[in-house]
């Protein structure tokens, strides 16, 4: 597939932001007297512009991941990357994105944003993909195709060979978005990135990592891709509080599988409380770090959580999700007094 004729003429064309510490060839890094910038001389530890590419963060996660340096890109959170994904293939007023609802809402909010519209192909009742009709509805205007897997809100992992299918025959990129696959069984597609040329995968620090607030998504894909989005990417989107917490907490290898473990254990603990819930009709599968739960009046039960302090999310008009609450799992503790609430209502 010929990438480039997805790329729109004006980023082609244009060239990207040279920063001041782009302009000076990286030699020797020590005893260098920065005047080139414009920052305030006195170290306090944040008068520096942070590295715009991202070096030591990118060695990091190149390690874990298993994938090269320049299949990297970071955002501020996935949903910057999300949004540069749109800019860099979709001309506003003119192409289109192709989402399967429910699924995270964000897409829809960037794709009006750029004024880019956003055609709607809903999943099938068991929460599979409709591969004909995407296929089918697949046009040079189609650019961008975003699969949410492990889904949200509906917690499922779409099928392996459904996936593969659609990045084989759709002719725009496809973007898998996979914010909960540290939660999931099923493998991610960064073990094939490179056997497709239209596949972009997103991740995240703000589920299994535990770092929702320092703001930090993931892009995989093929150097081309990736070369394109960095080319529009603010240069310094990632901040140096961000990129040093994320070494750090990184750097604690086993923390990561102990929380995971903790809670896919608590998560069962709390589907079998919910199953004996006069009012629990349905607990859907889950692949994540959430259930999507299936009760008799969605309303009046997300009113009574929320009056005993309990927030939980109430997906009840999302297409296929009546009466459905999306529960993230928590603490122990706090499951603890979930169910006692939920069993005293
Ligand atoms: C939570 C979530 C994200 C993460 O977004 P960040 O901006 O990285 O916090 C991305 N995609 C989905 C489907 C999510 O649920």
């Amino acid at each position: 597939m010929d990438i480039d004729k997805l790329v729109r003429d004006n980023i082609k064309k244009m060239s990207s932001y040279s920063s001041a510490r782009d302009e000076y060839k990286n030699g020797v890094e020590e005893n260098l007297i920065y005047l080139d910038a414009n920052e305030s001389p006195f170290d306090n530890g944040i008068n520096r512009y942070p590295d715009n590419k991202h070096n030591d963060l990118k060695t990091v996660v190149s390690k874990i991941k298993n994938i090269d340096k320049d299949q990297i890109v970071f955002g501020n959170g996935t949903d910057e990357i999300l949004d540069l994904i749109i800019r860099v293939f979709c001309n506003p007023n003119n192409d289109k994105i192709i989402t399967l609802p429910p699924t995270y809402g964000m897409y829809d909010v960037i794709a009006k944003t750029n004024s880019v519209e956003n055609i709607e192909i809903p999943l099938k009742n068991d929460f599979s993909i409709d591969k004909n009709e995407i296929l089918r509805l697949n046009s040079i205007n189609t650019k961008v195709l975003f699969l949410c897997s492990p889904n949200n809100p509906t917690g499922n992992s779409f099928d392996y060979n459904d996936l593969n299918d659609l990045i084989k025959g759709f002719d725009g990129i496809v973007v898998v978005d996979e914010a909960y696959i540290d939660f999931s069984s099923k493998p991610s597609l960064i073990n094939i990135i490179n056997e497709y040329d239209n596949l972009i995968i997103t991740q995240t620090m703000s589920k299994a990592y535990g770092m929702a607030g320092i703001r930090l998504g993931m892009g995989f894909s093929n150097k081309e891709i990736i070369n394109y989005i960095n080319k529009i990417k603010p240069p310094y989107n990632i901040n140096i509080l961000t990129e040093n917490k994320a070494l750090n907490e990184l750097s604690k290898a086993d923390q990561l599988n102990i929380n995971i473990s903790l809670i896919l254990n608590l998560k069962k603990v709390l589907i079998s409380c919910l199953k004996k819930l006069h009012f629990v009709e349905k607990i859907y599968k889950s692949d994540a770090n959430f259930l999507l739960v299936k009760v008799d009046d969605a309303d009046l039960r997300y009113g009574q959580l929320l009056e005993k302090g309990i927030i939980v999310r109430n997906r009840s008009n999302q297409y296929l999700c009546e009466n459905c609450l999306r529960i993230t799992i928590g603490t122990q503790y706090e499951n603890k007094i979930l169910i006692k609430t939920l069993n005293e209502l």
